[in-house]
């Protein structure tokens, strides 16, 4: 097999394969075991600042750091002698240093090559300044939203209950000084007040829903459905629904987020049921490589396919023309839940005949001891 295809000769192959090197969008860098460059490309000359002709046959430690230059040459040795592999063959994120002496963050991964005797080391480097930045200003903008929301829903909530509660009082003092139309609206008041106060809760829940999920334990999902079915009891008795649950795995999530996830997801099965008939709700999990399966299906009303993304953003409720109330956070907390533990979440549907509602969550979730 040639190196390259259709290529003879192997001149022509290495003008090639360095013509690919410099015109790589990331840096490649080449040491030999004492931590010299052998070889540093275009984008290399880019992202750190130096030319080639500058650096090869230079100790690699001039691009990094302090807290890092110090152990490199006593990590290569530890490698070479041991084996034992911090970096070489897994690639992590680093820092880097620039001619300018700026400190940067970069994906680096380094590979052993062992040719015709010599042993090298190679080195593929992506300057992720930019991806750090988006990063942070996203991290920064999430604490600003829970701040906000914690504060608005404290704002919210002391004259909404004022509302309510005067509402109610106007309701029972004054109740018979109203014709039947002034207490019908004053009904929609107090109404209104409780949705609104379910609303602020709910966002507030979805604000407070960290990215990164300590609180990871093993346990029997099989409980926690029911644990959940028991909870649902009321509106399953009411629904008269049928449902049926299958072999469960053992998981390592969450188990409060987990609980959420399926009373959402079996609440809704249970809500947007067909009045004429007998919901029939089954709860199924399938090992799909390295994820369980976790789905809810149910013959329910269904979902028109234009609505099978938009139903997962907050605030969205179709527009059934049923009498089930919502706030439409249920569906995006579950999809933040989800997308925490690195899962997916999706939905399979056909107005008229029913909704199977799908997420995954990973064997081995990240963050997991
Ligand atoms: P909510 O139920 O509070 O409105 P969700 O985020 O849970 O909010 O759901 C968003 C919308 O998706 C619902 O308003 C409903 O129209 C639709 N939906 C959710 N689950 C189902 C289901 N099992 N069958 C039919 N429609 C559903």
């Amino acid at each position: 097999m040639p190196l390259i295809k259709d290529i003879k000769s192997n001149s022509e192959a290495v003008l090639i394969l360095q013509a690919v090197l410099d015109n790589t969008v990331d840096g490649f860098i080449l040491i030999d075991t004492a931590g010299l460059i052998q070889s540093f490309n275009k984008a290399c000359e880019t992202i750190f600042g130096y030319s080639a002709n500058e650096v090869v046959g230079r100790n690699v430690s001039i691009l990094m750091p302090d807290a890092y230059r110090t152990n490199h040459d006593d990590y290569l040795q530890h490698y070479l002698d041991t084996g034992e592999a911090r970096i070489i063959g897994i690639g992590r994120e680093v820092e880097g240093l620039r001619r300018n002496g700026e400190v940067f963050p970069l994906d680096l991964s380094v590979a052993r090559v062992d040719v015709g005797g010599r042993t090298l080391f190679s080195g593929i480097v992506r300057d992720i300044t930019l991806r750090k930045r988006a990063e942070e200003r996203v991290a920064a903008s999430r604490v600003e939203l829970e701040r906000f929301a914690f504060a608005a829903s404290h704002d919210l909530k002391e004259p909404l209950r004022t509302i309510g509660v005067f509402s109610e009082v106007l309701l029972a003092d004054y109740g018979d000084k109203l014709d039947a139309d002034g207490r019908e609206y004053l009904t929609y008041l107090t109404d209104a007040a409780t949705r609104l106060k379910g609303l602020i809760s709910d966002i507030l829940q979805y604000s407070q829903l960290d990215a990164i999920d300590m609180n990871i334990t093993v346990f029997d999902a099989r409980e926690q459905v029911d644990l959940v079915l028991d909870y649902l009891a009321d509106p399953i008795r009411q629904a008269n629904a049928d449902i049926r649950v299958w072999a469960m795995p053992t998981i390592k999530v969450n188990q409060i987020r987990f609980s959420r996830v399926m009373q959402n997801l079996i609440g809704n099965a249970l809500k947007y049921r067909r009045p004429d008939r007998r919901p029939e709700i089954e709860i199924t999990a399938k090992r799909k490589d390295k994820y369980w399966v976790i789905a809810v299906s149910d013959n329910g009303v269904g979902i028109d396919k234009v609505y099978h993304e938009q139903i997962f953003e907050m605030f969205r409720r179709l527009p059934s023309g049923g009498t089930e109330t919502g706030s439409g956070i249920g569906l995006a907390v579950c999809k933040r839940i989800v997308e925490t533990w690195g899962g997916e979440i999706w939905i399979d549907s056909e107005v008229g005949k029913g909704s199977k509602f799908s997420f995954s969550l990973p064997v081995s979730p990240k963050g997991a001891p």
